[in-house]
Parts: structure tokens; sequence; C-alpha cells
């Protein structure tokens, strides 16, 4: 028999990262899901299937010590490592008028997007090295496209579809790292329940996709795994659109 494969996955205590998560432990895998938001992490753990494949973690993505404790504490858990979702991400893209954008506010979104990637690549790489592990970085089709008022949120999603060529290039062969691109994905259904929100979408909503709807945590799950998985062996340095169509669509006024 063999070892079932273990996925660190940051940011899986709600939305994209705990459908992952479920998609995953379903699946048979066995899975460790970092968090700062505390009564998240535990409402997850209360949600998740096969909660004996399961660890949960506080650790902030952006954190260099704590990204490393977590790691360590998942391989001393599971007894090694094969594939790592940095999911984590300051998710709301809007922050006001860059003129009065803060560098707070900037850092705060590149140190949790893309510094909490590096660390993970950093620090997970020699875990993964051994096991041909693979790695998926959440990036957003807000790296190709933009609405106002998203300096940062965007800058940080373009920052990572390029760290994701560039780790690629460095850690392979061994280690596959590659991009997903989610467009919108509905995540009102898998926030914790305090901040659960009724899901509505109007026609339009659905309508604009080329694909008919609005994504599902369950669409980005889908994904990840296929990515981290050796069917996807031959696949290393991309990005991958899932957006229901929408970056396909040429948009003029009538
Ligand atoms: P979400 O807010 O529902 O979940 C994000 C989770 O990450 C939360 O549990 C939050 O507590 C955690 N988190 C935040 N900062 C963290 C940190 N520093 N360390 C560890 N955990 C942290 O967001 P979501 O919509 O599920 O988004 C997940 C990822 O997908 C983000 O990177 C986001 O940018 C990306 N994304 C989302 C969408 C979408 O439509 N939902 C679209 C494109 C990209």
């Amino acid at each position: 028999m063999t070892t079932p494969q273990t996925i660190y996955i940051t940011g899986g205590a709600q939305g994209i990262g705990l459908g992952i998560a479920h998609t995953l432990l379903t699946g048979g895998y066995r899975v460790a899901i970092t968090d700062i938001d505390e009564e998240a992490l535990s409402e997850a753990a209360e949600r998740l299937p096969r909660r004996e494949n399961l660890l949960t973690l506080m650790a902030d993505a952006s954190n260099e010590a704590q990204v490393v404790h977590s790691l360590e504490k998942t391989v001393n858990h599971f007894g090694q490592l094969n594939g790592i979702v940095h999911n984590a991400g300051i998710a709301d893209p809007f922050h006001g008028p860059v003129e009065q954008l803060s560098l707070e506010t900037w850092q705060a979104y590149l140190n949790t997007n893309l510094t909490g990637a590096f660390l993970c690549a950093k620090h997970g790489a020699a875990y993964l090295r051994p096991h041909g592990g693979s790695i998926v970085l959440m990036a957003s089709s807000r790296a190709l496209q933009s609405e106002p008022d998203t300096e940062a949120y965007a800058a940080s999603k373009g920052g990572i579809v390029a760290l994701t060529h560039a780790l690629a290039v460095s850690l392979g062969p061994e280690i596959r790292v590659n991009a997903i691109s989610p467009g919108w994905i509905e995540v009102g259904d898998w926030q914790k329940p305090s901040r659960q929100q009724p899901v509505e979408h109007r026609a339009v909503d659905r309508e604009q996709h080329p694909a008919g709807r609005v994504g599902t945590p369950y669409d980005i799950a889908a994904l990840t795994r296929f990515l981290l998985s050796t069917e996807a062996g031959f696949i290393t340095g991309q990005n991958f659109v899932a957006d229901g169509g929408m970056t396909r669509k040429m948009i003029y006024a009538e």
C-alpha cells in the first residue's frame, strides 16, 4: 500500500482553501491547513470529512517563523510532505483610490498574497524534493485585467504569476510549480458561520460568464488536485485561468 500524500494549505479555514481541503480529504489525502482565524479553523475542523487525516495549525503565511514552524509540525505529524498550496490571501481586491492607498495597506497585500508564496517555497522545498513534490500558488484573473482601485491586489497576483515560472525553473525537475488564476468564485457558503452570507446571484451575474455561472471552490479544488497529482507531471511554470471564460470575452459598450 502506498502512503497517502500530504498537502499543506495556507488559508485553509474558509473559502477556496476550505474547498480544496474538503476535496483532498475526500480523495484520501492527508491535509494540514493553516490560518490566522482561530474560530474559522476550529469550525473548519468540525465541517471537514476524515478528520483523522486533518491537522489544523494557527500560522500567519506572511510570517517566516510561523511558516517554518507549521511546515515542521506538518512533517512531524504526517511523516512527509508532497504538496503545498499557497492560497492565503487578502481576498478583497478593493482598497480605494491609489492616491490614498497607505504604504501599510500596500505592504499588507504584498506580504500575505506574494511573500507568503515565497516563504512556502523557500521553506517547503527541502521537504518536497525527495517526493517529487508540487506547489500550487493562488493568483487571480486580476493578475491579467483590472477594475479601478485594486493596485495592491493586482500587483500581488501578477507577482505570483511571475514567481511561479521563476520557481518552476529553479526547483525543477524535482518540484513542479503552477499557479491558478480564479475568476469570480462564490465563497459565501464556505465562510465560518458568523461570516456566512446568503448567496444570491442575479441572472446577469451568471449569464455574463461564457460558462453560464459563477464559480465554486470545488471548481478550483478540482484543478488544484490535478496539478498536485502525478498526472500533471509534464506541467510546470504555468498559470491556469479558471474564470468561466470571462477573460476570453471581448467587451465593447453597446
Ligand atoms: P477567504 O477570505 O474566504 O479565505 C481566505 C482565508 O485565508 C481566510 O480563512 C483567512 O483567515 C485566511 N488568511 C488571510 N490572511 C492570512 C494569512 N496571512 N495567513 C494565513 N491565513 C490567512 O478568501 P477566498 O475568496 O477563499 O480566497 C482565497 C484565495 O483565492 C486568495 O488568495 C484570493 O486572492 C484568491 N482568489 C479568490 C477569488 C474569489 O472570487 N473568491 C478570485 C480570485 C482569487
